[in-house]
């Protein structure tokens, strides 16, 4: 039986999102600003980023602290070489019972087939609008929504449970609302509208810029019939609901207008090794560090109890009160 550890508001520690690269084939100007992230941005070097042991064995030690479920993210994880190799071992690890991962989809008609076959079942994909011109220009690379649409189909055929995520900016492509909504109902794909968050320092973020749920709600209320869903299980994340009269599902993640830090259950670690306690920390624990210097894994697993019994994030409970030059770590290095 694994142990289950709580922070200091009495949340336990379940899931675990591990960022297998800070490197990206995009440019979301949300999460990625070309400006910011050029050609000579530093990304990290190849002996900075965990190896896939590194990952393997810090997240059989988060298993036995009591995490059952974890997600590869990046960056763009596909981007990662051997990644089917790095599944293959994470599925085995004993407590962990759901695998996920997050991609921007663009490689899943080259990847998915080796993905589903080393043991990866859920996919979350980024799709923020089908309208070719705007994808292109949101995206930062010119790349068509076809190929995302292709890959989202591929993943469908192999028979991944997939989640469809689209950030909904205001002015930019809150338009796309109901094209989008109605794409994925008639192919019975969840789809969650996720509110622009204030992550990094480099988005241009204001509250001006964010489309609420309750907006986003009324636009798709006077489109379709939809009807609230219960929350699956404590701690998700997303609000969801469903067409009446059908099985296909919305869901809202509403970071910014009805935050959910009281429920909130996830660690995070950056592809160098760094545990976050919260998406909007400015620091993290390095635990790359003790997984190099021979620390065993009782001291290892003995640090990660002492950082989770104090943590104190509520960071979107209190977003109100924050100073707005605070440093936050980007999204693109912790993997949203
Ligand atoms: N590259 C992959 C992708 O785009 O799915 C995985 C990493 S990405 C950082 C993870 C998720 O964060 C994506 O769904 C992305 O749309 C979301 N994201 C990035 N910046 C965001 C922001 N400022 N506000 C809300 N969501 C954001
Ligand atoms: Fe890349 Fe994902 Fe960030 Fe877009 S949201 S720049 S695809 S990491
Ligand atoms: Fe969790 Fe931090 Fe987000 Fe609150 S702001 S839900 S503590 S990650």
């Amino acid at each position: 039986m694994n142990a289950l550890i709580t922070d200091g508001f009495n949340r336990p520690l379940h899931d675990l999102r591990i960022s297998v690269t800070d490197r990206c084939n995009f440019r979301c100007q949300y999460c990625m600003p070309a400006e910011i992230f050029g050609p000579d941005f530093p990304f990290l070097p190849k002996n900075e980023v965990l190896t896939f042991e590194e990952i393997e064995r810090l997240a059989k030690l988060f298993a036995q602290l009591g995490v059952k479920k974890i997600r590869l993210t990046g960056g763009e994880p596909l981007l990662r070489r051997g990644l089917p190799e790095l599944i293959r071992k994470l599925t085995l690890i004993e407590g962990i019972t759901d695998m996920g991962l997050t991609t921007n989809g663009v490689l899943l008609t080259r990847l998915a087939k080796e993905l589903f076959d080393a043991g990866l079942h859920r996919l979350n994909i980024s799709l923020d609008a089908l309208d070719e011109n705007l994808f292109k220009k949101l995206n930062g690379r010119g790349v068509s929504s076809k190929a995302v649409m292709e890959g989202i189909d591929k993943a469908c055929e192999l028979g991944f449970h997939i989640k469809v995520n689209m950030v909904v900016q205001k002015g930019v492509n809150d338009h796309e609302i109901i094209p989008m909504a109605e794409y994925f109902r008639n192919k019975g794909i969840t789809l969650r509208f996720i509110e622009f968050m204030d992550v990094g320092n480099s988005n241009g973020w204001n509250m001006e810029k964010v489309i609420t749920k309750k907006e986003m709600y009324e636009i798709l209320s006077s489109h379709f019939e939809i009807e609230p869903v219960d929350a699956a299980y404590f701690g998700e994340v997303a609000k969801r609901y469903r067409f009446k009269g059908s099985n296909a599902e919305l869901g809202f993640i509403t970071s910014v207008s009805e935050s959910f830090c009281s429920s909130c259950t996830r660690a995070r670690i950056s592809a160098d090794g760094k545990l976050y306690t919260c998406l909007f920390a400015g620091n993290g624990h390095d635990l790359r560090v003790l997984l190099r210097d021979g620390s065993t894994d009782e001291t290892i697993k003995n640090e990660i109890t002492s950082i989770w019994n104090k943590r104190a994030d509520r960071y979107s409970d209190e977003r109100n009160n924050h100073h707005p030059s605070k440093k936050k770590i980007e999204m693109s290095y912790i993997g949203g």
